[in-house]
């Protein structure tokens, strides 16, 4: 059986990188340099943002390193 994973190369939001993104679900993606996921936006052009969980303290989202 063959998986196919759509990558695609994108500009991450979260590490500042152009780097691979690789499809997850819908609209997901996730940075292979910072392991972060994103939600691909297309309206002109194609953007991406983190997905973040909104903070209750209102504090800047702390973003882990994957190893
Ligand atoms: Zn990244």
């Amino acid at each position: 059986m063959k998986i196919t994973a759509e990558v695609v190369n994108g500009n991450c939001p979260t590490c500042s990188e152009l780097t691979m993104l690789v499809g997850l679900a819908n609209d997901v993606y996730r940075c292979m340099n910072c392991g972060s996921d994103l939600h691909q936006h297309i309206n002109g052009k194609i953007s991406y943002l983190p997905i973040m969980p909104a903070r209750a303290d209102g504090g800047k989202p702390f973003v882990k390193e994957w190893k």
